[in-house]
């Protein structure tokens, strides 16, 4: 089995992230934490390459409907419609005009538990119920309610992997094998070797 430190998650800077210039910001919140950037790219993706990229999980239209539906019960409020592959295919509409409105950043970032350190970090879905202290809690505010209302998608500034069997389908679908480099850094000696030795001199 290859080490922890061989995970890898695919972040997508959505065109709000890049048109609110938090290009970098967001970068850093990655990169702080100890993880590596093995790929990147900017590209206006188009409406096919978006839908193949949310329906690589042939479970995610009922699951993306499900998880708006408890979100309204949740606050009180009625959902749209009680039918989660309804709402779940309204969610796959919208976010094929949204995430072809401009461009977006590609990335592929490796490590630890990549793929739920940077879920951690993102925040949750919704920017209105996501943790303060994540990216969509801090530099966002919008709501399940007021996306559905407007009839778009949820603006919440990234896409990040949400399992590891989602990553691994994801990041081929978005990258060539040779755009994925591999090299060492060498912080990852300080997070990752048994001994700690070399350092004094
Ligand atoms: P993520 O993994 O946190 O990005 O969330 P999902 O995979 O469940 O949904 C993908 C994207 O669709 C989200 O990031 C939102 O931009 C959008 N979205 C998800 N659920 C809803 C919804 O119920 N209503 C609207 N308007 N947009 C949604
Ligand atoms: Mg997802």
């Amino acid at each position: 089995m290859a080490h922890a430190k061989a995970e890898r998650t695919l972040v997508v800077i959505k065109p709000d992230g890049v048109q609110r210039t938090l290009v970098g910001e967001i970068i850093k919140r990655y990169e702080r934490m100890g993880l590596k950037l093995v790929g990147m790219k900017m590209l206006v993706p188009s409406h096919d390459h978006v839908e193949v990229h949310y329906t690589l999980d042939p479970h995610w239209i009922k699951n993306v409907g499900e998880k708006s539906i408890e979100s309204y019960k949740k606050k009180g409020l009625t959902p749209p419609t009680d039918d989660p592959i309804k709402l779940g295919k309204g969610v796959l509409e919208n976010l094929r005009k949204y995430l072809t409105s401009g461009p977006v950043i590609a990335m592929v970032w490796q490590g630890a538990h990549a793929v739920q350190i940077v879920r951690k970090v993102t925040g949750g879905t919704e920017p209105l119920s996501s943790d303060v202290g994540t990216i969509r809690g801090d530099f966002v505010l919008d709501s399940y309610q007021m996306a559905d209302s407007d009839t778009r998608a949820i603006r919440n500034l990234i896409h990040a992997s949400g399992s590891v069997s989602e990553a691994e389908k994801e990041i081929p679908h978005w990258f060539k094998g040779e755009e994925l480099m591999n090299y060492r850094l060498v912080q990852e000696q300080i997070l990752y070797d048994v001994n700690l030795d070399g350092l004094l001199e």
